[in-house]
């Protein structure tokens, strides 16, 4: 059985930093301490001067969705193959349920695409249609390892929006079962009237989408959310946090867990005057400095609990549309941990708290901490190896993305040198290294 010593480097867990050797038999983590014997026929990675963070966990990607006009940039191949580039090896991404399917034949269809996965993985089951059948597949999915549902409260020309009292069935049903549910909470009727005065104009430029996505939606509709969480004792997570009045919201009530993304950190709607700024458009919206700002209070005071990256590039996005009609979506999964751990070093802040919110928070709201999110004996050997004083700014030409466009290119990044996902070296000398799959890993709460 292979096994690998990584030797002399400071492992990041959420609870302490140490200096620490580590063991890696076949696909966990065997041994950990101070300096552990070199055995006959072990492998040895000096980490000296080298952080070593668990696997990195993005609790929010989307591979290869369709869109209007074909499928946004990255298949489950591609866009994890970036993503273990920037240290994540464990995805969540979400079930796409087409008309007149069950869940689980959605979650069927979805796990055939995963299959090609280089990272390990979970889904997110989609609820974009309401019924009772479906209230009723909501136990038997959560027996089967899939936990966490999600649900829209706006998009409903595009068929995926769910009314409140609906939603309020939904989370009584998952709730009763221990589950979880996922909102993309921005308010229908407040956009739709926010759209009103663009809809019959032909407007290209993109900072309109701003403008037609109000803040207030997203406080009202994580208001309404927050009360279904107190009213059926559901837990929540609101998914990509925007602005700094759904933060005042959302901390207002005890079962909501919050995710915001780095666009929602890093980037604000001045980005949309720019001359790519349709490349800029996601939903929500980018939001102002302040609402940057508060978030980042939020990451600072734990009122956030993780962060997900919202994965969903495209190689262009044409410029003579209605400015409504630019496919959504921006990528950041291979960026995710190199850009914030650049921060956070630049920044001085705790690097146990990068680590909670990229590993131990997103492995515990899913269900994976059985298996990830913590570097400790008996965890898979899912690791993150970066040299913290080798930050860069001109890291855009060694990005194995296939899509040659980078939200975040101005910021400096910290990519790792090495990553291991269940004991494979996927990542040697920064080099990707092909040929191992993820696995499915079954969500499962203590
Ligand atoms: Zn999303």
């Amino acid at each position: 059985m292979k096994r690998i010593l990584l030797r002399n480097g400071t492992i990041v867990n959420s609870c302490k930093i140490t200096k620490m050797d580590i063991l890696i038999l076949s696909e966990t983590i065997e041994q950990i301490g101070e300096n552990l014997p070199i055995e006959n026929g072990v492998e040895i990675l000096d980490c000296s001067g080298k952080l070593i963070f668990p696997g990195i966990i993005d609790s929010h990607t989307h591979m290869g969705v369709p869109i209007k006009s074909g499928f946004s940039a990255d298949n489950f191949e591609t866009g994890t193959k970036s993503a273990v580039h920037g240290g994540v090896t464990t995805i969540l991404d979400f079930t796409i349920l087409d008309e007149n399917q069950t869940l689980r034949q959605s979650i069927e269809s979805r796990k055939f695409d995963a299959a090609k996965s280089i990272c390990d993985y979970n889904l997110h089951c989609n609820i974009t249609q309401y019924s009772e059948e479906i209230l009723s597949e909501i136990p038997i999915l959560i027996e089967t390892g899939i936990t966490s549902f999600k649900i829209f409260t706006t998009y409903e020309e595009a068929g995926m929006m769910l009314y409140y009292e609906q939603i309020q069935r939904i989370a009584q049903a998952i709730s009763a079962h221990d589950g979880l549910l996922m909102v993309h909470a921005e308010d229908d009727e407040i956009l739709r009237n926010a759209m009103l005065p663009f809809k019959t104009k032909f407007i290209t430029d993109p900072f309109y989408h701003a403008l037609s996505r109000p803040d207030d939606a997203e406080a009202v509709a994580i208001q309404k959310i927050g009360e279904i969480s107190e009213k059926t004792g559901c837990r929540i997570y609101i998914v990509h946090l925007s602005s700094a009045k759904g933060l005042e919201t959302a901390k207002q009530f005890e079962n909501l867990v919050v995710e915001t993304c780095p666009q929602y950190l890093f980037l604000d709607e001045n980005i949309y005057k720019k001359d790519d700024g349709r490349m800029f458009v996601a939903s929500p919206p980018l939001r102002k400095r302040h609402d940057n700002d508060e978030l980042w209070g939020g990451i600072l005071d734990g009122s956030i609990s993780t962060i997900g990256t919202d994965h969903c590039p495209f190689f262009e996005k044409p410029r003579e549309i209605h400015f409504s009609d630019i496919p959504n979506g921006i990528g950041g999964v291979e960026t995710l941990f190199p850009i914030l751990l650049a921060q956070w070093i630049l920044r001085k802040l705790d690097l146990r708290l990068l680590s909670k919110l990229l590993c131990k928070n997103p492995a515990n709201v899913f269900g994976l901490s059985h298996r990830k999110g913590t570097i400790q004996i008996g965890k898979d050997a899912d690791f993150a190896i970066v040299n913290p004083k080798e930050i860069h700014m001109n890291w855009e030409n060694s990005l194995v993305s296939a899509v040659n466009w980078n939200a975040f290119t101005n910021f400096p990044a910290c990519f790792p040198n090495h990553v291991f996902r269940r004991g494979d070296w996927i990542v040697k000398d920064s080099r990707l290294q092909t040929g191992s799959k993820g696995v499915f890993v079954k969500s499962k709460f203590p």
